[in-house]
């Protein structure tokens, strides 16, 4: 019998998202719960993005405006850029997709990092392509040369996390524009910046003022993490017209909805809220990352809203142990089988996490650790 899907289809398995808070309050019966396992915004939208929606909420029998007209304006006149060099998604991880389906087929070749975000290999799987996940160094460091080493004549697409999830590590300038300079002009570098407004490395630097040095990058930004929107989905992609009038041609009408495009436009003028979440992520991402050393577990840099914590037990069963104490994290798979990822949240929150952390220490030192025998993410 002829299968139901095609065979990529097949390959894949559901996206296993950081755990909603309601549904581990039903399954475990713990109240007090904190989620940090997802990269949310410790302080929540703006203001502004609540009145903007309620003004809205009257008009939502019409279809939203398809070109996002404002938020384009908005956005170009943010970055000084053509409003043609704007592409919006439904979430950046729509256009990550997007990008997969328009510039890379089942005879092309896609390259990336491992670990790194996890949608890239999904686009890839997805769509047949054949794939190379680049070992980062350790496991936490970005490797510009090995990276530039992976691309072969039928590479197509090179997707970068800067700074990357979920290890936190950046590509500096010198080795950013490195890659840029020398990756063969055919390869679409892809520079996913979705936590590049935590960054605060004074040699981090934005793809969007190297994009002279490959006239065929896309930089891609959401709106879902530093400007806390990430309920809303709206991200976008900042690339020449021309890249931008492929991605155009298979972008679903209407797929960034009206509120969305709204509140994107008030998160955006509220740059004030925005510099309070990042200077909150950066004073508590240091206090958290020495809490942790003095702990005795080892930290990954971090330029994100989160840090990657060692941790010497089976990921899953760590995972296991904070749900029950109460605090939600995110445990990977391989090469990450013994790591957490934090995401950072408030200074209250963060104390409980650090005080789980203290007894998870404590436990470890007196407990016999069960066999090492976990293979599956949770
Ligand atoms: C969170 C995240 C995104 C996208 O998030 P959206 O909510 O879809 O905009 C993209 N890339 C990375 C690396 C992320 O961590």
């Amino acid at each position: 019998m002829p299968s139901l899907v095609p065979t990529p289809i097949t390959l894949l398995a559901p996206y296993v998202p950081g755990a909603p808070i309601e549904q581990i309050r039903r399954e475990y019966g713990i109240d007090r719960l904190v989620k940090l396992a997802s990269n949310e915004s410790a302080i929540g939208a703006s203001p502004r993005v609540a009145e903007a929606l309620a003004e809205l909420l009257a008009n939502v029998h019409l279809y939203p405006d398809p070109r996002a007209h404002d938020l384009r304006a908005a956005l170009a006149r943010h970055w000084a850029i053509e409003p043609g060099e704007l592409a919006f998604g439904n979430g950046s991880n729509e256009l990550i997709d997007l990008i997969g389906r328009v510039f890379a087929a089942a005879e092309d070749h896609v390259v990336f990092g491992e670990p790194s975000f996890l949608c890239y290999r999904i686009a890839c799987v997805a769509g047949g392509i054949p794939f190379t996940d680049v070992p980062l160094v350790d496991d936490v460091a970005w490797d510009v040369d090995a990276l530039l080493a992976a691309v072969t004549p039928r590479t197509r697409l090179l997707f970068l996390s800067n700074p990357n999830n979920p290890t936190g590590a950046y590509v500096g300038e010198q080795a950013l524009r490195r890659l840029l300079s020398e990756l063969p002009r055919e390869v679409v570098p892809v520079l996913d910046e979705a936590y590049a407004e935590f960054a605060t490395a004074p040699d981090y630097v934005s793809g969007l003022s190297l994009r002279h040095l490959h006239p065929r990058t896309i930089v891609l930004r959401t709106f879902s993490k530093a400007y806390g929107l990430a309920g809303l989905r709206v991200g976008y992609a900042v690339a020449a017209p021309e890249m931008i009038g492929w991605l155009e041609r298979l972008r679903a009408p209407f797929n960034v909805n009206a509120l969305a495009q709204a509140g994107a436009i008030a998160a955006l003028a509220d740059t004030a809220h925005l510099a309070r979440a990042v200077a909150l992520n950066s004073q508590e991402r240091e206090r958290v990352a020495a809490r942790l050393t003095e702990l005795g577990f080892a930290v990954a840099p971090s330029q994100a809203n989160f840090v990657l914590v060692s941790v010497d037990a089976p990921s899953a069963q760590a995972y296991e142990w904070f749900l029950r104490q109460g605090v939600i994290l995110r445990a990977f798979g391989p090469p990450l089988s013994h790591h957490l990822r934090v995401s950072l949240g408030s200074p209250s929150e963060n104390d409980t996490m650090l005080e789980a952390f203290a007894t998870f220490r404590t436990r470890a030192a007196n407990a016999t650790e069960p066999a090492d025998t976990a293979r599956t993410t949770p």
